[in-house]
């Protein structure tokens, strides 16, 4: 990413109440969490290939936090406990399909419990975002999250709806449909409740 879309970026975010800093690498941003996180304060995780990266839940839970990841769990019923319970923590971290330049950050779900997060529950939302998830409209946001993260993670994650063959979306109404939720944050009532970590990687789809 070149400065000066960089810039614009954090401009068009900070307008809509969203702070941005950019990061050169993964390690920094780690650093940055685990110095903006207090100890005691619990901490939700969204599921993030850009997270597991940097094995973000673990520095987390050495250091004493309490953290509420779906990864750590024995079974479905567990796993669905964990999701609740990162609801309503005082933290939230995740990554993100797609962020635009002109301020938009653009989700799809599963299940939903990511999405949920990031729109309300969590007092203060972290969000890693890698270079690859940086498109210039909301537009190309929307078309990024269909057409790329959704085949990969549908793959990734054993579904098997028509995009991941075709590498394109279809509108599809399969069983297997891993886009049950599209969420686009416009912006925040409460400034500084969400922050975007850009860093100058390659992360996730
Ligand atoms: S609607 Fe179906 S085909 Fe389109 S991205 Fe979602 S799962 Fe894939």
């Amino acid at each position: 990413m070149n400065i000066e879309s960089i810039s614009k970026l954090k401009e068009n975010f900070k307008l809509r109440n969203i702070e941005v800093e950019y990061f050169e690498t993964l390690e920094e941003v780690k650093s940055n969490i685990l110095n903006i996180i207090p100890i005691e304060c619990t901490v939700g995780i969204g599921h993030s290939i850009t997270l597991q990266k940097i094995n973000i839940t673990n520095y987390l839970l050495e250091r004493g936090n309490i953290v509420y990841d779906k990864e750590l769990a024995k079974d479905r019923d567990e796993c669905k406990t964990l999701k609740k319970k990162a609801l309503i923590t005082d933290w939230y971290i995740t990554g993100s399909n797609a962020i635009s330049i002109d301020g938009r950050i653009v989700n799809v779900d599963h299940s939903g419990n990511r999405v949920a997060a990031i729109t309300f529950g969590p007092d203060k939302v972290i969000i890693v975002v890698g270079k690859n998830k940086i498109v210039d409209t909301l537009d190309e946001a929307i078309k990024r999250v269909k057409n790329i993260s959704c085949p990969l993670n549908a793959k990734r994650a054993g579904f098997n709806p028509p995009c991941v063959a075709l590498n394109r979306c279809v509108d599809c109404v399969s069983r297997e449909r891993v886009c049950n939720s599209l969420s686009i944050i416009e912006g925040q009532s409460d400034s500084n409740r969400i922050k975007l970590c850009i860093v100058n990687e390659e992360c996730g789809f």
